[in-house]
């Protein structure tokens, strides 16, 4: 699909990932027209299929075929709910955008709600399923731990940061470079980009239709990007200075042990005795942390050199088009 899908004027974009979720699309559809008409405002409903193997595809395309207001972009093969968010927000035209789950989990009669939280100034509103209706054991208690593990470490406290109903101004989540399956961190690396970000609490539902893509596996693959989001969100301006916080306990480590080897070398009567295992250590501790030191300004290098645009992140450059406010009819 063409790049630019007549965006002129448009306020909200709908962005919607789907994978196999045939019998949900026509139900999803009708639902956001009902909760979206009554605002009389401009908007768009961009729903990307991640490769669908089902005939998610054809719904899309009979709909659009009626109702051109929707949108719809294919990819070839599954690459990922992230991807498939990432497509909706290159394509979406509006200033504002909504994205949620394509099951019906999460319910399209929040998107009210989401957008006047939205105009009452806030850049990123995150949906919180206080009632949430998944499995205790696998869905839940993992993801209790780790909005408290990204609470703590990002400093961003928000109780759901795995909810895909959140609204954002588009000019916020354009700039956020989003791969593999960051998209449960966006609060996080918004808040880098000096975000004024909130929640509310939304409806959620039981899967009705289709199943679940995501296994246990996905405990583990979260578990990971916690340190990836971490480098990310406090050590992206500086790497080298984090790789020398890693390096420094095997600094001090090698020279203790350094310490004790040159000790008994002075010492003629035990150096007969003396194990090697400690010159040794203490040379491979060096050897980590020169490695790590310059891992460090390897990524120093690709900063400075590479396409990663901080400052249009972290600068000025965020928060210009603050002002559009759905509700005035600025638009
Ligand atoms: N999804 C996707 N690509 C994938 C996996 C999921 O586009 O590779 C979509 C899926 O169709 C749904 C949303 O992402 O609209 C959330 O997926 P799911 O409901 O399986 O996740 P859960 O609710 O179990 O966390
Ligand atoms: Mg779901």
């Amino acid at each position: 699909m063409q790049k630019s899908l007549e965006s002129g004027g448009i306020h909200l974009s709908v962005v919607v990932p789907v994978y196999n979720e045939e019998e949900n699309i026509s139900l999803l559809y009708e639902k956001i027209r009902a909760a979206c008409d009554p605002m009389g405002i401009r908007y768009e409903i961009l729903v990307v299929d991640d490769g669908s193997s089902d005939k998610t595809y054809e719904i899309l395309a009979s709909i659009h075929q009626k109702d051109p207001l929707l949108k719809a972009i294919r990819f070839r093969r599954n690459f990922g709910q992230t991807a498939a968010m990432a497509a909706g927000f290159d394509h979406a035209g509006g200033r504002v955008i909504i994205t949620m789950d394509g099951d019906l989990q999460n319910d399209p009669a929040d998107i009210p709600l989401m957008l006047s939280k939205l105009d009452e100034g806030y850049d990123l509103v995150c949906g919180w399923r206080k009632d949430r209706k998944d499995k205790f054991i696998t869905r839940r208690v993992p993801s209790m731990a780790a909005n408290r593990l990204i609470s703590w470490i990002t400093g961003v406290k928000l109780h759901d940061n795995g909810c895909s109903l959140k609204a954002y101004r588009a000019g916020l989540i354009k700039k956020l470079g989003l791969y593999a399956e960051m998209h449960r961190f966006i609060p996080a690396m918004a808040s880098m980009a000096g975000a004024q970000i909130t929640e509310v609490v939304v409806r959620h539902h039981a899967r009705k239709f289709g199943k679940s893509k995501y296994g246990l596996s996905r405990v583990w693959k979260v578990f990971l990007d916690f340190f990836v989001i971490k480098t990310i969100v406090g050590f992206s301006t500086r790497p080298a200075l984090w790789f020398g916080f890693l390096a420094a306990p095997f600094v001090l480590l090698s020279a203790v042990f350094l310490v004790i080897t040159m000790t008994h070398y002075l010492d003629p009567g035990q150096f007969d005795q003396f194990p090697i295992v400690f010159p040794t250590v203490s040379v491979l501790l060096v050897y980590l942390s020169a490695h790590l030191i310059s891992m460090g300004l390897l990524c120093e290098v690709i900063l400075k050199t590479g396409s990663y645009d901080q400052k249009e992140l972290l600068g000025a450059g965020f928060r210009v088009d603050n002002g559009i406010n759905l509700k005035s009819g600025n638009q």
